[in-house]
Formats: C-alpha cells, sequence, structure tokens
C-alpha cells in the first residue's frame, strides 16, 4: 500500500492540480459512476453507428454510456442512450457480442419502450475517467479494495436485470436487433452466443431470489428464446427490408410511454453483403485493447497479472500489464509495457495518452507532455486526451504553460462539457491568472455535475455577480444557478 501512496503523495505536494483529482475521487462512490474514457468511448460508437444507419438514423445519433458496474447488463433509460456496464464488456467475448447487446438495446429505443430502469440511471451522477488512475489509487488506499475487486465475482448480480422490459417489448427488441445485425451486415453469432452465455450462468448461478429473481421469472432468457433468435438470424428474409416494419409488427398491442421520446426514424440504408472481414477484425482488435485496459483499471494489479502473464506479448497483454504495473507503482515496468504498445503501433494516440498519464502520474511531469502533445494531435484533439494535457500543463507550475493550457482545455470543454476534470483544471487556470469570476463559473461547472448543487448555485451567484452582464459567460452562470435551484427542489421535494 505504501508504493501506492508515495507517488501520490508527491504530486500532491508537487501540484494543486494533481490533489483536485484525488479530491473527486474521494467521494463516496455513487452507486453507478459513468467511466470515461477516450478510446473506449470511439470504440462503442464506432460498433453503434451502423447499427443506427440500419435504424435509419444518424451516426452518433444515440451514444453509449459506459457505467462502472461488475453486474452484467446494459439499459435504456429514455431519451438517446444507451448505458453498459463495465461488466457486461468483461464478460464479452468479442465486439460482435457487444454489437448483439446493443442492438436488442437500440430496439427498445426505437421501440419507445418503458424501462423500470430510469430511476437507476439518474444515479449515475459521478464521473469518473479511465484515464485518471490517481482515483483508483487513492480508492485502494483509502481501503476500497473491495471496489477494486470489482470484475473478480460480480457475475450472479443483475442476471434478471439484464431483461427488465415484458416479454412482447424483449421480443419487439430481439426482432429489431435481428433486423439490424443483418441490414448492417453484421454477424448475429456473437448476439446468439452472449444470450447463451447468460442463460448458462443463469442456471450456474440458480438466479438469487429476490426482485432480480422477479424480473428473471418474467423475463427468462428461455431456449426457445435465444431458438428463436437463431432462426431469424439465419433466415433469408431481404434484409434491406426497412427495420421499421418488423418492429411495427412485433410491437402491436405494446405499452409505449407516451413520455417517451420516440425518435423519428429515416429510411434504413442496408448494406447488401456482410461487412468486409478486414473491417470486422480490426474492430475486434480495437475490442480486445480497450477490454484489457478496462481490466487492468479495474482489477487488482495480482489479478491482472494472474489474467495476463509476462510471458503473454500480444497488445491487450501489454495493455492490461502496463496499469496493473502503474497501480503498484512499478514506473519503469509500466512504462517498458506502453514503450511495447508504441513500439508496435507508434501512431496510436491512445498508447502515448497511457504513457503521458504513467509519466505525470508519477511525478515526471515535464517529460509527460511530449506523448501527451502528440497524443492529443494524432487523435484530432480529442477532448479527455486534451484535457489530461491541460492538466499535465497546469502541473508544471510554470506560468509560461499557462496560455496552451487555458487554449486547450476550452477547446476540450467547448466540444465535450462533461468533463469535470477539465473544468476543475480550467478553474485553476483562471485563478492563477487573476481571473477569479471566471474561475468560479468553471467551478460551478465542476460542480453542478458532480453533483453538488449547492456549492454549484454559490459558485454561479459569484461569478454571475461579476461577469460582464449579458455577456456569454454571465448567462451560463445563470443557465448553472437556474439548473441547481431546480436541482435543490427536486431534492427537497423528495424528503
Ligand atoms: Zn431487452
Amino acid at each position: 500500500m505504501r508504493q501506492l501512496v508515495r507517488p501520490i503523495a508527491r504530486l500532491i505536494t508537487r501540484s494543486m492540480a494533481a490533489f483536485a483529482v484525488l479530491a473527486l475521487a474521494a467521494q463516496p462512490v455513487a452507486a453507478q459512476s459513468v467511466l470515461r474514457d477516450a478510446e473506449t468511448e470511439e470504440l462503442l460508437q464506432d460498433m453503434l453507428d451502423p447499427l443506427l444507419e440500419a435504424a435509419g438514423m444518424n451516426p452518433g445519433q444515440v451514444d453509449v454510456v459506459l457505467l462502472n458496474d461488475s453486474s452484467i447488463n446494459a439499459f435504456v433509460a429514455g431519451g438517446q442512450r444507451i448505458y453498459i456496464h463495465s461488466g457486461l464488456i468483461n464478460a464479452a467475448d468479442s465486439a460482435n457480442e457487444v454489437q448483439g447487446v446493443l442492438a436488442h438495446e437500440l430496439g427498445h429505443i426505437t421501440g419507445g419502450h418503458i424501462n423500470r430502469f430510469s430511476e437507476g440511471a439518474s444515479k449515475a451522477t459521478s464521473i469518473t475517467l479511465l484515464s485518471a488512475l490517481l482515483a483508483a489509487a487513492a480508492a485502494a488506499a483509502g481501503g476500497g479494495e473491495a471496489a477494486m475487486g470489482v470484475l473478480a465475482a460480480g457475475q450472479q448480480a443483475a442476471m434478471g436485470s439484464f431483461l427488465a422490459f415484458s416479454r412482447v417489448q424483449e421480443a419487439s427488441a430481439d426482432a429489431a436487433m435481428v433486423s439490424y445485425l443483418k441490414c448492417s451486415g453484421i454477424s448475429g453469432d456473437g448476439a446468439v452466443a452472449f444470450f447463451r452465455k447468460l442463460q448458462n450462468l443463469e442456471y450456474r448461478h440458480n438466479v438469487r431470489q429476490g426482485d432480480d429473481a422477479e424480473f428473471s421469472r418474467s423475463h427468462p432468457l428461455t431456449g426457445n428464446r435465444i431458438q428463436r433468435l437463431e432462426e431469424s438470424l439465419a433466415s433469408d428474409t431481404p434484409s434491406d427490408s426497412p427495420p421499421a416494419d418488423l418492429v411495427t409488427v412485433v410491437t402491436e398491442g405494446v405499452d409505449v410511454d407516451p413520455q417517451t421520446e420516440v425518435i423519428p426514424r429515416g429510411a434504413a440504408s442496408c448494406r447488401p453483403t456482410q461487412q468486409p472481414e478486414a473491417e470486422t477484425a480490426a474492430l475486434e482488435a480495437r475490442f480486445a485493447n480497450a477490454k484489457a485496459k478496462l481490466f487492468g483499471y479495474l482489477a487488482e494489479p495480482e489479478r491482472t497479472l494472474d489474467f495476463y502473464p509476462v510471458n503473454v506479448t500480444d497488445e491487450p497483454a501489454h495493455y492490461a500489464r502496463a496499469y496493473a504495473y502503474h497501480k503498484q507503482a512499478l514506473v519503469d515496468r509500466a512504462l517498458a509495457e506502453t514503450d511495447a504498445l508504441i513500439a508496435s503501433e507508434p501512431e496510436n494516440p491512445y498508447f502515448l495518452e497511457l504513457k503521458g498519464q504513467i509519466l505525470l502520474e508519477s511525478g515526471r511531469v515535464d517529460d509527460s507532455l511530449p506523448p501527451l502533445r502528440e497524443a492529443t494531435r494524432l487523435s484530432g484533439s480529442n477532448p479527455l486526451i486534451a484535457g489530461m494535457l491541460g492538466h499535465a500543463l497546469v502541473a508544471t507550475e510554470d506560468p509560461a504553460n499557462l496560455d496552451e493550457a487555458e487554449q486547450v482545455l476550452r477547446a476540450a470543454v467547448g466540444r465535450d462539457r462533461e468533463n469535470p476534470f477539465a473544468w476543475y483544471q480550467l478553474g485553476v487556470v483562471y485563478g492563477k491568472r487573476g481571473d477569479i469570476p471566471r474561475a468560479r463559473l468553471a467551478s460551478a461547472e465542476q460542480q453542478i455535475m458532480s453533483g453538488q448543487p449547492q456549492l454549484a448555485l454559490s459558485s454561479a451567484e459569484a461569478a454571475e455577480a461579476r461577469l460582464p452582464a449579458g455577456s456569454p459567460d454571465w448567462l451560463r452562470a445563470q443557465d448553472i444557478a437556474l439548473q441547481a435551484r431546480a436541482q435543490l427542489e427536486r431534492a427537497r421535494d423528495r424528503n
């Protein structure tokens, strides 16, 4: 444990910025926190986009949010988001299996189905960055080791809640899934394999009693259901027929929540043939990397090293071990693993991002700048990666770096507001400049998305009072104050 604590202590003395990450991470862990990572998000979106096109939607119209939860689950909660648990990624053996799940969940969205778990989703307020490993290290140092073993045991949990809809809705989502997979030329083998896997787990763990068992009884993964799935996947129905037809037929008589936003769909454009093998292989390789990275990030290092022993030298193994060693504060070993990754793909921004992260978090702040700049450039200024570069620039404590830090961080939050860490860093930059109103505004942004409406309200009001009236920043401060007041009122009503 001391090994973990030492580099953290070093960073704290080195910069207050690093402390910010610690402070955020030290908040009580919410039931479900959002796990953000540039590489994983891009991959999941690339897996979903062809399915969206098959459903007559635009790429990016629905996005995927990864939740830090070891149970095997995925759900929709109204709106245009699919939530997927880290436990599901861990349980899946291929990108193709996850695509089956995504297609099924998309079927719930396009069908406008009611989800009983929408409450659960709104609880997922805290945001964790996969790229801020200090969070994990701090949790371990604080005794949250149970949280670190999240991928270890929780297979039996929430088996039932994977399917939380009525049988008719499930059938409808299955039909949509088949249609979307066929229309996008994506194999349905993964979907069938994954459902079988869930069914086996259900048998093995005998599905525990209680609410989950209730769901499981009413929405069973029966052999019938899987067989029906296999048959419809194998059938020769023309794959270019608009999926809406199929969905409409099956959803007749299905409850549609009048509150649920039903997304208007355009005409689907179907691929006439299976996706080219090279395309599929590239996606699977990316999935193997992302899965290994997630495992290395979440599991205890010993467990990671068991799963990815040193004699295995493919990219996923290097990736997972880099995280394990970094968590053990074995910096040289962690860097050797990332250097092996970079040697195999010198232009991969995520490998460079990890190298920069390891250097930054082990106190070699100046050394972290070149790989982070390169990662930012190669990723087309991905906001999460740029946010880390901004953090590193602030952590140098060199006033000469403030301009670049501000520019990088402003661009990052401009493209992706849901990054409390980047907002925090931006607040630090403004603070160092003596621009207190904008520092308060940045704090308000960070606090409102970290579930701290009371603090957000006072920061926003302080900012509003001193910003030029009518300026965009002033308007934004008012917005946040409004949002914070609404949240506080809702909280009061609940009590
Ligand atoms: Zn479902």
